[in-house]
């Protein structure tokens, strides 16, 4: 029989590398990342066998089951699960890079998991895991459904190569055997498996087993002891969401999400509930307390893992729960499902529709129901998962009030470390205020003292204030009971109907003037008076449909190009500036001074906004001209 030599993939390699090397707490999650793929492997044997009689073999006795040899130094995990060929052996274990591999390999290199490396799991990536702690690793595996002794032998000790082989198996499953590293013996010790197994493995639905010795009473000489071996079953395999609440602890709740999570706090919130009716169904569903770190990868896994009758049919089912809600967990039972139901008869069914929107329900209303009477919890939850959620005021229109009514902002009037809600916002609008109004900017400081909120503050309007860079896009188009939302630093503002005939008399008075300083500025389209401005003399400000600068940043730093744009500049009528500058106008419209002054507005807006002036030196200098005229004409 040849034995074939290969190389791993570069990215595994890597993985590899880090888990022998930068790995060193935790180190006993390697056993739940083995049980956990030995249940899988039942699963996926146990879901075959309902369709495809040939792999099922008259196996009903599905286990997994722990070997410990203390004169060869090994552990194994043996399970009677679907197996792996030569080729899946050689692509899952060695060449190619498993979804969210280069994400972990980043990760692996951060703080917050060299810390906490239970995250690992998450990555999917737990076969590798078995390094940390053996510098052998053999899988030996037989196809469910081969028909003969036909098997595999995979081996490594991490150093940059496999190998592969053809052996016989007397049955099928997998067996993988650590040989455990010389300070790693631990894992041989009963009591060590035990409650390694306890703890990370209970809730597994497949006994997991191990032979215990015992001392016993001898049944032929009662006076003598004998030692016998009985298999023993290491975990309560306990389908935990079918049990009634009231039998279920605060702790055995939170085991429970830890092992589907493979989060290592506990949850925020637990949603537990049974349907009947149109779709009989049971959902135990956990609202995590912290973000995960791969939340944001294109790789992370949503939805709850989907039963059906008992029977774990999707690890996660995406279809069961809206993206906004994404960092939902847990698991959902089914009893109107197929137990054949595959991915394509989920995206179209009725039954996952009902459950999905029954799920949506549920969990919105919990977080409605933590904001009413849990908010600093509910604080938690939303600094973590506001920004998630907030997705749905956008995606989805039928619940987007329900949505909004979960979002809490900063505002112009609430203390800086309070927040507003928009009912709370609309039941305190003024008299004649028909929008609801909000900055968008990069920090709460910066948004409170914005020149853009002057005539909002003179009117005594509430501003809500938006900090994250998705919120004009999700707002902008966000209606509250009738009430639109509208940034203030887009669009002309008019809060004061009887001011509008005053600024359309003022606009026309000064037509020429706002002409000439149009003309003057390239980068602007436009140049009129302002409806927004009390105190400062000018702003620059976008049109209506325009891209919110915050966005803006947002693209330009993931290296998106951004299309120039012309701003209009607005200036304030009212301001002694402007006056002079109409002085100056009406006696020589051609007046260096006037041009002066008209480049010196400009910069002054593209300050106000964050922004840099177009010429800093020429600005400065200007400025420096300006004061130095002003201490002679004082003296003067
Ligand atoms: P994940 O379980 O997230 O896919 P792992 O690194 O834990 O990642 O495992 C890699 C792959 O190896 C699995 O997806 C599976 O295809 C295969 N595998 C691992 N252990 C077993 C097993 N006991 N039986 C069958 N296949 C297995
Ligand atoms: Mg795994």
């Amino acid at each position: 029989m040849t034995v074939e030599k290969m190389e791993f993939k570069t990215e595994v390699k890597q993985i590899l590398d880090l888990m022998v090397h930068s790995l060193y707490s935790h180190k006993e999650i390697f056993l739940r990342e083995l049980i956990s793929n030995a249940s899988d492997a039942i699963d996926k044997a146990h879901f075959e066998s309902l369709t495809n009689k040939e792999v099922l073999e008259d196996e009903k006795d599905w286990k997994i089951k722990i070997i410990a040899d203390k004169d060869a130094g090994t552990l194994t995990i043996s399970d009677n699960g679907i197996g792996l060929t030569k080729d899946d052996a050689v692509k899952e274990l060695g060449t190619i890079a498993h979804s969210g591999t280069k994400e972990f390999i980043a990760a692996l290199q951060s703080k917050e998991v060299k810390d906490n490396p239970e995250l690992i799991g998450q990555f999917g990536v737990g076969f590798y895991s078995t390094f940390m702690v053996a510098d052998k690793v053999t899988v030996i595996s037989r196809k469910a459904g081969a028909g003969d002794k036909s098997g595999i032998k995979w081996e490594s000790s991490a150093d940059g190569s496999f190998t592969v082989e053809d052996v016989e198996k007397e049955s099928k499953g997998t067996d993988v055997t650590l040989y455990l590293k010389e300070d790693e013996k631990n894992y041989l010790e009963e009591w060590e498996i035990k409650s390694t197994v306890k703890k990370y493995s209970d809730f597994i639905e497949h006994p997991v087993v191990m032979d215990i010795e015992r001392e016993e009473e001898s049944k032929l000489d009662k006076t003598k002891k004998v030692k016998v071996k009985e298999e023993e079953i290491l975990n309560s395999r306990k389908a935990i969401w079918l049990k009634n609440k009231s039998d279920i602890s605060d702790a055995e709740y939170n085991e429970f999400y830890k092992h589907v999570s493979h989060d290592f706090t506990d949850p925020a919130k637990v949603v537990h509930y049974k349907a009947e009716g149109a779709s009989e169904f049971t959902s135990l569903l956990y609202i995590p307390s912290m973000r995960p770190v791969d939340i944001y990868y294109k790789e992370y896994k949503v939805g709850p893992t989907l039963y059906v009758k008992r029977v774990k049919i999707i690890d996660h089912c995406e279809e069961l729960i809206p993206p906004y809600l994404r960092f939902v967990k847990g698991v959902v039972d089914s009893s109107d499902l197929p137990l054949n139901v595959s991915r394509e008869i989920l995206q179209n069914n009725r039954q996952i529709e009902v459950i999905k929107n029954s799920i949506t329900k549920k969990v919105l209303a919990t977080l409605g129901d933590m904001k009413e009477k849990e908010f600093e919890t509910y604080l938690k939850f939303y600094k973590e998962f506001g920004r998630i959620l907030k997705e749905g005021v956008h995606m989805d229109f039928d619940r987007r009030e329900s949505i909004g009514e979960l979002l809490i902002f900063h505002s112009t009037k609430a203390d800086k470390d309070k927040f507003r809600t928009i009912p709370e916002y609309v039941n305190a609008m003024k008299e004649g205020q028909e929008e609801i109004y909000y900055i968008t900017g990069s920090s709460l400081d910066e948004a409170l003292t914005s020149p853009y909120l002057e005539a909002f503050k003179d009117k005594d309007y509430e501003v809500l204030i938006m900090l994250e860079d998705v919120d004009d896009v999700i707002m902008s188009s966000f209606e509250y009971k009738g009430k639109k939302c509208k940034s203030v630093i887009k669009g002309d503002v008019t809060l004061d109907k009887s001011e509008k005939d005053e600024k359309e008399k003022a606009g026309k008075k000064y037509r020429k003037l706002l002409d000439l300083i149009q003309d003057r500025l390239d980068d602007v389209k436009e140049v009129r008076l302002s409806g927004r401005l009390k105190d400062s003399a000018c702003c620059l400000v976008g049109d209506e449909g325009e891209m919110d600068p915050q966005m803006e940043k947002l693209l330009k730093s993931m290296g998106q190009e951004v299309p120039e744009r012309k701003r209009i500049l607005e200036i304030n009528p009212t301001h002694p500036i402007f006056e002079s500058m109409n002085k100056i106008f009406e006696e020589d419209r051609k007046s260096k001074v006037l041009a002066d002054y008209t480049d010196l507005l400009y910069n002054q807006a593209l300050l106000l906004e964050g922004s840099k002036p177009k010429d800093s030196a020429a600005f400065a200098k200007a400025i420096s001209k300006l004061m130095v005229e002003n201490v002679q004409h004082g003296k003067g």
